[in-house]
């Protein structure tokens, strides 16, 4: 699996994951951007610090599935 990369300008060392609610400890912001606690159904998942690209969930049932494949 290859790093994510920002199909906005390319890099693969700005995005960050958007967390939702309240974290259960303290956030790597390295990593993670605090997303609130407020979910509209139409939320980022990732953004890019160094462009502001935003991904999106896409409703893709073979990115569904691909997530589904993950290990943690
Ligand atoms: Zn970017």
């Amino acid at each position: 699996m290859t790093a994510k990369k920002c199909q906005g300008c390319g890099s693969t060392t700005g995005l960050r994951k958007y967390i939702y609610g309240m974290p259960d400890g303290p956030v790597e912001e390295s990593k993670y951007l605090i997303g609130g606690c407020c979910i509209t159904g139409n939320d980022p998942t990732h953004e890019c610090i160094e462009c502001g690209h935003q991904i999106f969930k896409k409703p893709n049932p073979d990115i569904i599935e691909f997530e589904g494949f993950r290990t943690h």
